[in-house]
């Protein structure tokens, strides 16, 4: 068996690129995971989320719980052989979804009271029993069960939830079941205050984890703050652990948490946009419902390899999409984790070759270009017949 750890290969300011070695085989980070979170990762065969480069993918504690219920989920082989994804999988401890939940939960010192958004069913999660059903599901990383305050708040009810969480991560760890090649990851709380942000590494590093989570971010903060807390968050994590920041982001964000410190990332954005019509390219993003490509015969992008790209024109996407058809949404989050990958494997590659400025810089640039003109297009403008 391999055991779980994470190994740097190259360092470029900040920014790291190593491999993390689990149980269930090894991850290249800096990397996005796809979020699969009721045990699919919607409009997507796992066979093309593979064939994107996706080395790890999501699952969610309180989805899978609720349906199609955690034992259901063991008795057919475990998540990994359920959804047929035999890579390394990280489960949500549920508590963002249960905070999310407003006038259905009842929060207490020891946990969470909640009624299913599904029947209205009564459950309740607190952090052995997350931790617990994490187990059952077979989670490769098991998240501390925590509570996520929404922002803007005053510093006084933050400080609050970020010490709560810190007592369930305490208890959280005290639940995990060490297994060779799986790993717990604390999470990071303490809003957009610095102070609160080093208290609770300082008490997650204490207890000590298999990884560290930035949590708590991208509710609201806007990237500038959220940047400046990964400034002062990232240098208190230990240098040879893993770092996922938890629901980023935009390719600019993932950009911008790499060029930080951050290794790993997790975002319903590329999914959920391609299936909204939204595509996400080198440069910056296509409503491909918009009139204009109704006639537009070239691909999403002429960069990339994904089925949308090397056989379907920004054309038949607008159609498909216009005609509510179900290919539409399949095609374009193809595309989108196609390219959320590529970018991320780019960022890995300029790591390396100590180049991630330059690179970046030419990332954003393009970006803020906008699409390209007939002129600019690389290649003939209808792809060849393969
Ligand atoms: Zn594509």
């Amino acid at each position: 068996m391999t055991a779980f750890n994470w190994r740097c290969e190259a360092v470029d300011g900040r920014a790291r690129a190593g491999v993390l070695e689990t149980a269930h085989g090894p991850v290249a980070t800096p990397t996005f995971m796809p979020v699969g979170t009721v045990g699919t990762v919607k409009a997507m065969t796992m066979d093309a989320v593979r064939s994107t480069g996706a080395g790890i993918v999501l699952g969610n504690t309180y989805h899978l719980m609720l349906r199609p219920g955690a034992e259901r989920v063991r008795a057919l082989g475990g998540l990994h052989r359920m959804m047929d994804w035999p890579g390394p999988i990280l489960t949500d401890s549920g508590g963002f979804q249960v905070m999310s939940l407003g006038a259905l939960r009842k929060l207490d010192q020891d946990g969470v009271t909640f009624q299913s958004h599904i029947d209205g069913s009564k459950h309740r999660l607190d952090p052995e029993r997350s931790t617990a059903i994490q187990y059952v599901l077979d989670a490769t990383i098991t998240m501390c069960f925590d509570e996520c305050p929404a922002l803007p708040a005053e510093a006084e009810a933050i400080a609050a939830s970020m010490r709560l969480s810190m007592r369930w991560a305490a208890r959280s760890r005290e639940a995990f079941v060490q297994r060779e090649g799986y790993g717990q990851f604390g999470i990071v709380q303490g809003g957009v205050e610095p102070e609160l942000r080093a208290e609770s590494a300082k008490a997650l590093c204490d207890i000590g984890f298999e990884g560290y989570a930035i949590g708590g971010l991208a509710v609201g903060e806007g990237q500038e703050l959220m940047f400046a807390t990964l400034d002062v968050t990232t240098p208190l994590l230990p240098g040879d652990k893993p770092r996922y920041l938890m629901g980023v982001g935009t390719p600019d964000d993932l950009l911008g948490g790499v060029e930080r410190g951050v290794d790993m990332f997790d975002c319903v954005m590329p999914t959920r946009a391609g299936r909204t019509a939204r595509a996400y390219n080198e440069r910056g993003t296509l409503n491909l419902r918009n009139a204009r490509f109704a006639t537009d015969a070239r691909p999403i992008s002429p960069d990339c390899d994904c089925l949308a790209c090397s056989r379907h024109s920004r054309a038949y996407l607008h159609h498909l999409f216009r005609a509510d058809e179900i290919l539409g949404p399949m095609l374009l989050t193809w595309h989108n984790l196609a390219y959320y990958q590529r970018m991320m494997r780019g960022l890995r590659a300029a790591i390396i070759a100590g180049d991630l400025a330059a690179h970046g810089a030419a990332l954003r640039a393009a970006w803020a270009q906008g699409d390209w003109t007939e002129d600019e297009w690389p290649q003939p403008s209808i792809p060849p017949v393969p």
